[in-house]
């Protein structure tokens, strides 16, 4: 019912028949608090008349309640904050005051020394006190914030109203972090997500993208707790398997992470994310044919996936068959020409058949887009020390001929490739 509706309840007493159109707010009133024109008649709340509101004001009531209700739980919060500043504050002067690194002492004069000696004298005794003392208080303190909590005792529907908005929170969090999650801003995805998590420490999707985050950032140890959580509530999930053998293969623990990979390719054999892991690590392991066989079954499930077809094409170049990596490497730049990994590998092929010119191409197409990488860099002083040797060898060769103009010039070619 929104405001300004005309607000009708029938009396609640059975034997009035009209509508209820008056409200009673009187604190000690016992009688129903919605009556009607008999009621009053009745004399039921002629006690206390000036507690007597028409039924139509009813919204304003709790709509100041709330207000009031708001302002409180804020100021509440303004409390909460100070507490934790200042506790953060005693914290630091704590370590300033009274925590020498021994590393340090070491390169103490005996007058820095001397200092540090007078002040851990005159700080002992405080230091001492400080727990007993603060505890005591904030056994009081809690004590009050219990007593209040108590006194609004929950009924189920309570409960279940409860349970219902921590739902909504733990929701709107997760999405907060999602969307931080998708435009690749890891480290305040994580903030959302651990938030959510303190609600509630079971919520799966939280803890799925808290992992995957962990990962990006290369906090493994971190992305590994969260996924053996995931594990903990379902151990048969080929995701959460997944998401765990995609740490494993981060950590170059690629024996560990095809276990977990083959374990949910158990549950589900067209686990895609599952195969192109498997894949992965079986290259890293050097078994480039089997790598192959499961890039090929990640390629039967989704043709154009990218991390597979790259997969096979450096797999395909590792068994020196040259001119079929080219071919794959072809397949990941048509969809993207400017995947650094397949470029990388047509280079080196076409080096190593011996195709210098389209290597210079597009080695020198791919140091336009990433100036900075290594291995491109050291293809380039490659096929310079190739180029130069080539020239080199020509101009003997030139020299020869000369010398001698009837030499078999095929012949030495030959010999030299
Ligand atoms: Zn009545
Ligand atoms: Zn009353």
């Amino acid at each position: 019912m929104n405001q300004g509706e005309k607000l009708e309840f029938k009396c609640p007493k059975e034997t009035h028949y009209g509508y209820a159109k008056f409200v009673c707010l009187n604190e000690f009133c016992t009688n129903s608090r919605i009556f009607c024109f008999e009621c009053i008649k009745n004399g039921d709340h002629n006690t206390h008349i000036k507690y007597q509101y028409e039924i139509d004001n009813l919204f304003e009531f709790f709509d100041n309640q709330k207000k009031k209700t708001e302002e409180l739980i804020q100021k509440l919060q303004l409390i909460n904050v100070a507490i934790t500043n200042q506790f953060s504050q005693l914290e630091q002067r704590l370590k300033i005051k009274c925590c020498f690194p021994t590393a340090e002492l070491q390169k103490f004069d005996t007058q820095k020394l001397n200092q540090g000696l007078n002040q851990m004298i005159k700080y002992k005794d405080i230091t001492k006190n400080i727990l007993d003392d603060i505890n005591e208080s904030s056994n009081a303190l809690l004590d009050q914030i219990n007593k209040y909590t108590n006194e609004f005792t929950l009924d189920e529907t309570d409960k279940q109203n409860q349970a219902q908005l921590k739902i909504q929170q733990v929701n709107e969090l997760f999405l907060q972090g999602q969307k931080l999650y998708g435009i690749k801003k890891y480290e305040e995805a994580i903030e959302y997500f651990d938030e959510a998590l303190q609600i509630n420490p079971n919520d799966c999707q939280s803890l799925y993208l808290a992992s995957e985050c962990l990962t990006m950032i290369k906090n493994y140890k971190d992305a590994i707790i969260k996924a053996d959580k995931l594990l903990q509530i379902d151990q048969n999930n080929p995701q959460y398997l997944c998401i765990k053998a995609e740490i494993l293969r981060c950590q170059q623990r690629y024996e560990e992470a095809i276990l977990y990979a083959d374990k949910a390719l158990s549950i589900n054999s067209k686990h895609l994310f599952s195969i192109n892991n498997k894949a992965d690590c079986l290259k890293m392991l050097k078994k480039y044919e089997d790598a192959i066989f499961w890039a090929d079954e990640a390629l039967q499930i989704e043709q154009k996936n990218l991390f597979p077809l790259n997969v096979k094409s450096q797999s395909l170049k590792m068994i020196g068959q040259y001119n079929n990596a080219i071919i794959w490497a072809n397949k990941v730049l048509f969809i993207d020409e400017d995947n650094i990994n397949s470029l990388i590998t047509k280079v080196e092929c076409l080096i190593k058949i011996g195709i210098y010119n389209d290597a210079f191409i597009y080695l020198n197409t791919a140091l336009k887009l990433y100036p900075e990488n290594s291995t491109l860099r050291q293809l380039k002083i490659q096929l310079l020390t190739i180029q130069n040797q080539n020239n080199q060898a020509n101009q003997s060769l030139q020299k020869i001929v000369k010398i001698s103009p009837f030499f078999n010039q095929s012949k030495i070619k030959n010999e030299r490739f």
